[in-house]
């Protein structure tokens, strides 16, 4: 019986989480491994864009995220030194057009509010996926404690540095973009008095800062930044970083973005990588999605949401074509992802995004489930 199926998705990120959810939620008998020993909340803020909201529906969600999240009508772009208006682009101002809402929250709020759409005995933590062997009825894996699982079939949801990747394409480094986010987080109080808009991006030539509301009440707000570095050491995630760094990075530039520095609690900084589209997003019994398989810089706020409308995808062609030939199935799921997931990397990587006055309808409109599969 094909919904009997046992799915391992490797990588408990926001799109193996979802992944695993959906899956369930479709019948498959699905077990979730991740490395890390616990759930971990990362200091940061996401944007979930109607796109992904449709998908939250689907997870049972969607209501529990809003309650905790903002809802910004506008997302405004500004100059970095006048602060004049270069765009206004609607978000939830223009809801009943987009089919959902647009939430900014932070990450680690989200991810616990999908973790929870997914039944605990199915996760795994402490499991990191060392090598994998694809026989003709499974798949074997082994994990760096030593132990081993089968499953009929392994999604490869392990990010940026994937395993499951390398296994399928061979080693390769990803690319260092050229381009660094420093990170903050700060209390909304301390910035009482001021003109503080909900979701606002600063642009100056050579470098942005997007700042949003992490939640309705008003209570911590986020910013992270995209600037030009020469060069990031290998194998280093992300470092600490300073007030005095961003203050010089952004020196001259408007008085908000001075406030916003000013009381950062804690400042880090991430390199962006990117990697060239993939010849292949799946081998037999093995697929890929995410981050694993499309990397992108940040700057459209849609690799995330990429990695979910990925997981969203492949658990339609799971369960409307069925799983007696994978191969199908998973070619489909390709070509019904492939060219949408690259414009997003293109236009992400290009940074224009939102940057003057568009409709981005063709991002926060479409909704996976109303589109038809190509095949
Ligand atoms: P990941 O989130 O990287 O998850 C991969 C998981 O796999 C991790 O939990 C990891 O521990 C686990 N793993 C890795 N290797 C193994 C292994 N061998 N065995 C077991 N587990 C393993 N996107 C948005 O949509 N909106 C935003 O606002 C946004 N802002 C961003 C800001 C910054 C600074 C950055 C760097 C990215 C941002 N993104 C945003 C992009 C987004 O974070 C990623 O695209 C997204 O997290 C990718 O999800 P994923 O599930 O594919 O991979």
């Amino acid at each position: 019986m094909a919904q009997a199926l046992r799915v391992g998705v490797v990588g408990a990120g926001l799109g193996g989480t979802a992944a695993a959810g959906l899956l369930q939620r479709a019948g498959f008998d699905v077990v979730l491994y991740e490395q890390a020993p616990a759930f971990a909340r990362l200091g940061a803020g996401i944007q979930f864009g109607p796109n992904v909201m449709k998908i939250m529906r689907r997870l049972d969600v969607e209501k529990k995220i809003a309650d905790v999240s903002c809802h910004p009508d506008y997302w405004f772009s500004r100059k970095w030194d006048d602060g004049a208006y270069l765009s206004r682009i609607p978000l939830n101002a223009e809801y009943d057009r987009y089919g959902a809402t647009y939430i900014t929250i932070h990450r680690g709020d989200v991810h616990a509010i999908m973790t929870d759409a997914v039944t605990p005995e199915a996760i795994r933590f402490g499991k990191k996926l060392v090598n994998f062997e694809e026989t003709a009825k499974n798949v074997v894996l082994t994990f760096e404690d030593g132990t081993t699982d089968t499953v009929d079939v392994l999604v490869g949801a392990d990010g940026l540095n994937s395993r499951v990747r390398e296994k399928l394409l061979g080693p390769e480094e990803p690319l260092f973009t050229g381009w660094v986010a420093h990170r903050g987080i700060l209390p909304m109080d301390k910035l009482a008095g001021l003109d503080v808009e909900p979701c606002v991006k600063w642009w100056s030539d050579d470098r942005h800062m997007m700042a949003y509301q992490l939640d309705g009440t008003g209570k911590e707000f986020y910013f992270v930044t995209g600037e030009p570095a020469e060069s990031w050491p290998a194998n280093v995630p992300w470092v600490p970083s300073t007030r005095d760094a961003m203050r010089e990075s952004f020196k001259g530039y408007h008085p908000l973005i001075q406030a916003y520095i000013d009381v950062a609690d804690t400042i880090t900084k991430w390199p962006l990588y990117t990697r060239k589209p993939l010849p292949l997003w799946h081998r037999g019994r093995v697929v890929l999605l995410g981050d694993a398989c499309h990397p992108m810089k940040p700057h459209m706020a849609q690799g995330a949401a990429m990695a979910i409308e990925d997981a969203a995808m492949l658990t339609r062609c799971m369960s409307e074509l069925g799983t007696d030939n994978l191969e199908h199935t998973f070619e489909v799921y390709r070509q019904n992802r492939v060219e949408r997931a690259t414009r997003v990397q293109q236009v992400s990587n290009a940074n224009t995004f939102l940057r003057q006055q568009e409709d981005p309808y063709w991002v926060y409109g479409y909704d996976i489930y109303s589109h038809p599969l190509a095949q």
